[in-house]
């Protein structure tokens, strides 16, 4: 069951989702509820209007999809649309709610699923954001605890979903010759470009009251982060989430001197914004993990929009080698050795070295050993999140714990107070945001798709 089956994400994303998992033998109802008026037809126009705009249109499973589809009508607040929709659950033994509604929605509906008997032996799925604060993540984490098991609740964060993030998880512990590397004593800093070339894109209204560190920095970038930080855990599935946690949990709580917010030229005059907006764009911050692994690395994130591509990356920093031996300059050696994760449409593993050029002379160039696949869209994070999630497979879901560390992290620069600089669309954010980084420089990444 779905809620916000008329919304954006809807249209977006799940219907294309839910047109794979049924190519892969979904073979449950799929119940639709919005308060958009239609019949159960207009619900497969609107499925199939998505999948052919946004998806790959599939006729042989479009049509399995369409003869699941099914259409609640009704208003969020109002309990007779719980009643209908008890109804049309029939004798479903373990039903999945899947929240896909505005956050001020979640608690009314998590209430009204418990008082129509809806919620007994079910699980729910709820969309980001998961609270706007510490405070209120604590809240809205009791809302759904009062009625679910912290067994039956999948907080998605889709970035948990996506190929390329699976693939730095995969990459880190199935590699040996990583391990004696992955720590302060080779890594000199880790830094990580969340950078979009659009806006807002019509989403203004949104967005000004969420921010770069509420919608990707708090979620997204530190899930990132601790992938790439966590000890080897000890297993596959719970031992890896406990391992992230416990990582999430030894991050700093950022202070005003490790942020530096922006914002774009022209953000103040997109639909829905204020004129005197405060919101961020663009945020740069440098975290401190207190842990025997990572003390004294710092780990950079810079997001933003309206910068000059699309493009997420990871850049993990080897420290140089401690003297050249060669007629080489020390310096010229100094971020040649690294690890590059791209973790976009493309998934590219990359290592850098210096590598002898011919001739005489003992002196070389920086050369990259390439991983390139170009197939991360093979199942998208929405297709493998919400077929987890109807298996009950928890694996890719953030934990409670892991949630409320990650506002932790953020919660001390989520009132605005701290500078807020412009940029031009078309740059990389502030300048400011150089000379947190210097004496070092922000990774740029180049040939994003
Ligand atoms: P929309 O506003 O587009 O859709 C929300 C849906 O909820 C609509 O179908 C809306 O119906 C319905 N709704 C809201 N209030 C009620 C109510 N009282 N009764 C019945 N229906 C109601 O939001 P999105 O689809 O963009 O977002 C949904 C969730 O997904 C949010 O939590 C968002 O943060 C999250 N998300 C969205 C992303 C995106 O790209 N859109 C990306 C990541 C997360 P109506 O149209 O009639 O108001």
């Amino acid at each position: 069951m779905f809620f916000g089956a008329s919304g954006d994400l809807a249209y977006k994303q799940i219907f294309p989702a839910l047109q794979g998992l049924v190519n892969q033998g979904l073979e449950i109802p799929i119940i639709g509820v919005a308060r958009a008026d239609w019949t159960r037809d207009q619900l497969v126009a609107r499925a199939r209007a998505s999948i052919e705009e946004r998806g790959r249109f599939d006729p042989r499973a479009f049509e399995r999809l369409a003869s699941l589809l099914r259409y609640v009508d009704g208003d969020y607040r109002d309990p007779s649309t719980f009643e209908q929709l008890r109804q049309t659950l029939g004798g479903a033994k373990r039903p999945l709610h899947y929240l896909a509604i505005p956050p001020s929605m979640f608690a009314p509906v998590v209430r009204h699923l418990a008082s129509s008997s809806s919620a007994t032996n079910a699980g729910v799925v709820v969309e980001k954001p998961f609270g706007r604060d510490l405070k209120s993540a604590y809240e809205l984490n009791a809302n759904l605890r009062e009625v679910f098991p912290e067994r039956s609740i999948f907080r998605i964060d889709h970035y948990l979903g996506k190929e390329s993030v699976q693939n730095l998880l995969y990459f880190r512990f199935a590699n040996s010759f990583l391990e004696p590397l992955w720590n302060r004593n080779f890594v000199a800093r880790v830094q990580i470009t969340m950078a979009e070339s659009f806006g807002v894109d019509g989403r203004g209204k949104f967005y000004e009251e969420t921010g770069a560190i509420r919608d990707v920095i708090q979620n997204h970038m530190l899930q990132v982060v601790a992938c790439l930080a966590m000890e080897p855990p000890a297993g596959s599935d719970d031992a890896v989430r406990e391992a992230k946690t416990t990582v999430l949990q030894a991050i700093q709580p950022l202070t005003p001197n490790d942020v530096v917010r922006g914002q774009y030229v022209g953000y103040r005059n997109e639909p829905g914004v204020s004129k005197a907006s405060r919101t961020e764009t663009f945020a740069a911050v440098r975290l401190s993990i207190d842990s025997w692994r990572w003390a004294g690395v710092p780990f950079f994130i810079r997001a933003g929009k309206c910068l000059p591509v699309t493009c997420t990356e990871v850049l993990v920093e080897l420290q140089p080698p401690p003297r050249s031996v060669f007629e080489e300059p020390r310096e010229l050696l100094a971020g040649t050795n690294y690890l590059r994760f791209r973790l976009g449409t493309d998934v590219a593993t990359a290592i850098g070295v210096r590598s002898k050029v011919a001739g005489e002379p003992m002196a070389g160039h920086d050369v990259e050993l390439v991983a390139n696949r170009a197939d991360a869209d093979v199942m998208s994070p929405y297709e493998r999140l919400l077929g987890d999630a109807a298996k009950g497979d928890q694996s890719l879901f953030a934990n409670e714990d892991a949630v409320m560390a990650e506002w932790r992290v953020v919660n001390n620069l989520l009132d605005d107070s701290t500078p807020l600089y412009e940029y031009r669309p078309g740059t990389w954010g502030p300048t400011e945001a150089d000379r947190m980084i210097s004496p070092g420089r922000w990774h740029t990444p180049v040939g994003c798709r």
